[in-house]
């Protein structure tokens, strides 16, 4: 089967690329490379190209004629979309109606959508099902809800067009072979912040916010390996090709962890100390983020391999060695 992967040079895009190739299936990816890289495809070939770019899009999905879609390309940074609304409703929701008018003008109707657990906001209850309401607290999180309203509304509209929306909690880790990892020009991410504060990269690290109405008084969040994530999305894919109806899972190993929490593990794990400051909370920021995620493990019997904050950051952590050696960054 061929699967055309947008945002497939990405972190966790290329981590799915590579989890496809290893399946077996023939992967073609479009990205336009504003924070991807080309070294990160293991499969497949790259069609460099805008999703604004509806032409190049269509000429794309006319030469590859892929079965299925799986949709990553878009704009993740929670602060920078409260600042500049506009470019995530343009990357996030404009782009994907450009992709969906594509596949459907294309007869492609299968579909996996990278939504985020930032379409909760802040949820009434922890852990939150797929069944809680979208209330998003900042335009990022806005932006994907809308996609997911647009993909509920089109398949009921056409019976043939099925999706599956993948919640994605905070997502972290390397490959284990460390060949491919994060590699954002500017990581906001906290273990990416943490692992390059410990390599030496930053001088010192902030967390931003520690008057939360959590038991240490920062954030909780719900930490998943990229490559149980990735896992995730064959699952997904396999559930459509089999007949599987549309549906939203969330995925996240359901155990919270706070800010301090995280960085006293990166401490461990790299036995490093390094410097960190207590700042005022970052915009956007929901308080507690924690996945129920019985859903997929029912429905598509998901089993994580790497549940293990540790095991996360040990993976990263060598990606983050491997990165500095490679680029001297
Ligand atoms: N965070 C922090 N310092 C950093 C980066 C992140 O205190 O340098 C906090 C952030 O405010 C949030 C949590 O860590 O509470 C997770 O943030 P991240 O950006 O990793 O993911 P998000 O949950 O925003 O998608």
């Amino acid at each position: 089967m061929k699967i055309l992967v947008t945002g497939g040079a990405g972190y966790i895009g290329s981590h799915v690329v590579k989890a496809l190739g290893e399946k077996k299936y023939d992967v073609a990816v479009y990205d336009n490379l504003s924070s991807g890289n080309r070294w990160a495809l293991l499969y497949g070939e790259l069609f460099e190209g805008d999703l604004s770019d509806i032409k190049r899009l269509e000429t794309v999905i006319e030469s590859f004629k892929p079965h299925a879609v799986m949709h990553f390309a878009a704009s993740i940074v929670v602060n920078e979309s409260v600042i500049n609304p506009l470019k995530y409703y343009n990357n996030n929701t404009s782009n994907t109606i450009n992709l969906l008018n594509a596949m459907i003008k294309h007869k492609v109707n299968t579909f996996v959508f990278s939504s985020t657990a930032a379409v909760y906001g802040i949820p009434d209850k922890i852990p939150v099902t797929e069944d809680d309401p979208m209330l998003p607290i900042n335009p990022y999180g806005s932006s994907k809800m809308m996609n997911e309203i647009i993909l509920r509304d089109l398949s009921n509209a056409n019976s043939d067009f099925r999706y599956i929306s993948l919640r994605y909690f905070n997502v972290a880790g390397a490959d284990n072979e460390c060949r491919i990892g994060q590699a954002y020009k500017d990581p906001t991410h906290l273990i990416t912040r943490a692992l390059k504060t410990a390599i030496g990269q930053f001088s010192k690290m902030q967390i931003y916010g520690t008057d939360y109405n959590t038991p240490d008084g920062t954030c909780i969040r719900d930490y998943i390996h990229v490559d149980d994530l990735s896992n995730a999305h064959i699952l997904a894919l396999q559930y459509l090709f089999d007949g599987g109806q549309n549906n939203i899972f969330n995925c996240g190993y359901s155990c919270g962890y706070s800010v301090k929490d995280v960085i006293d593990r990166v401490k461990k794990v790299t036995k490093k100390d390094f410097s960190v400051e207590e700042v005022l909370r970052r915009q956007g920021d929901p308080p507690l983020l924690v996945a129920d995620s019985s859903k997929i493990r029912r429905v598509l019997g998901w089993n994580p391999q790497f549940d293990e904050l540790e095991i996360i950051i040990e993976s990263a952590w060598r990606w983050e060695q491997k990165l500095k050696k490679l680029f001297n960054e």
